[in-house]
């Protein structure tokens, strides 16, 4: 049984703020080793669920949060920039189950620690025919592609409640309730592993049963920048359109396609973000 575990960083308990996931500051460390413990958490109820091998995909910013010889499981660790499959990078038919370990909610999410649709920066709005998606309904593109069911997804409940969207039978588990933004009401980080490790290990013991997410064909992908510059970057790529002066679409019957599209699609507007 192998799983794919995608890692983000803010949907740790304990993290509310970028200086704790964003290298270079003080307290980064402190974040990468709760960080470090959640992912084991979700490896070890995993294993004592019957799976047996794990590919951890670090995902989040220089996607360098993890070290290897920290890792529980023997999992194989995919770090580091640029990956053509961004936050799936590495999965494929092979796998049984996606896990989405520390998510945290989209850009116009509610009470949302740290919300974000990838680039804070550029993106104000994603849509999946017609839907409002966070980053867990983005990737789930990619698991629909392989056929692959995502059976466990981690953060906040605004994390939850997005994913539940695109993974209504995935075991979903709550670490901390956000106030707002920059601020949650953390469950101890003690506790909060031994929930992932129950959720995981459930998780594990229930996939079978679990669907790959399921999309209406051809799928649409609208996204809204924050300023008409970005839109018009992406209509560069070939494939991109206008639909108002700062939303553009792709339509596509091939998922994966359309991930790659959107992975574009973020590189290439980053260079019109302000500093
Ligand atoms: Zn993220």
């Amino acid at each position: 049984m192998k799983l794919f575990l995608s890692t983000d960083f803010e949907g740790t308990s304990g993290i509310v703020a970028w200086e704790q996931i964003i290298e270079g500051n003080a307290e980064y460390e402190q974040g990468r080793r709760l960080l470090t413990n959640e992912v084991n958490a979700v490896i070890t109820g995993a294993m004592d669920g019957g799976a047996t091998e794990f590919v951890v995909n670090d995902s989040h910013h220089y996607m360098r949060n993890l070290h290897p010889q920290d890792l529980a499981g023997r999992a194989t660790l995919i770090t580091g920039k640029h990956k053509p499959l961004y936050m799936m990078e590495g999965l494929d038919a092979s796998f049984d189950g996606v896990c989405f370990v520390s998510y945290h909610g989209s850009i116009g999410a509610e009470r949302a620690i740290l919300s974000h649709t990838y680039n804070p920066g550029a993106i104000w709005e994603v849509r999946i025919n017609g839907e409002i998606v966070g980053e867990s309904g983005l990737n789930a593109l990619v698991a629909a592609h392989y056929k692959v069911p995502i059976i466990f997804v981690s953060g906040d409940a605004a994390t939850a409640e997005e994913a539940g969207l695109v993974a209504p039978q995935a075991e979903k588990v709550v670490v901390k309730e956000s106030k707002g933004r920059f601020a949650a009401a953390h469950v101890h980080p003690a506790a909060a592993c031994e929930m992932l490790r129950e959720g995981a290990l459930r998780a594990a013991r229930g996939m079978s049963v679990m669907k790959p997410p399921q999309f209406t064909l051809p799928v649409i992908v609208e996204i809204t920048f924050l300023v008409a510059d970005m839109a018009d970057m992406a209509l560069w790529i070939r494939g991109v359109e206008r639909v108002s002066p700062r939303t553009v679409r792709v339509v596509s019957e091939n998922m994966l396609d359309l991930y790659r599209s959107f992975v574009t699609i973020v590189t290439l507007t980053r260079s019109l973000v302000d500093r």
